[in-house]
């Protein structure tokens, strides 16, 4: 069972989920490593329509990542709410372009 990041994470990006996954599958547009840098410098990135995604043919499905996440984007396939169905292929297609 693979987990998915909706849209609530878009804007956030806390990126604690990605320490905690054993299998380096969350990745996003922005690089972890340059975002948390910017932050410990004390600036705040524009981050307006960016999100977190996870690679479904990566994640083994453990669940780590989900209470890593403060605004609960985090939700396994089957129960993402409908409200963010269109998640599922969104965190398919991210990485269909990597
Ligand atoms: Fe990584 Fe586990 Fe979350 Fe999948 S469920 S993204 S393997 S931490």
């Amino acid at each position: 069972m693979t987990y998915v990041i909706t849209s609530l994470c878009d804007g956030v990006c806390d990126t604690a989920c990605v320490d905690v996954c054993p299998v380096d599958a969350i990745a996003g547009p922005v690089d972890i490593d340059e975002l948390r840098q910017a932050r410990a410098r004390g600036e705040s990135p524009d981050l307006t329509n960016t999100q977190l995604f996870i690679d479904p043919d990566t994640c083994i499905g453990c669940g780590a990542c989900l209470p890593e996440c403060p605004v609960a984007a985090i939700f396994e396939e089957d129960d993402v709410p409908a409200v963010h169905e269109g998640a599922i292929a969104a965190n398919e297609a991210f990485f269909e372009t990597r």
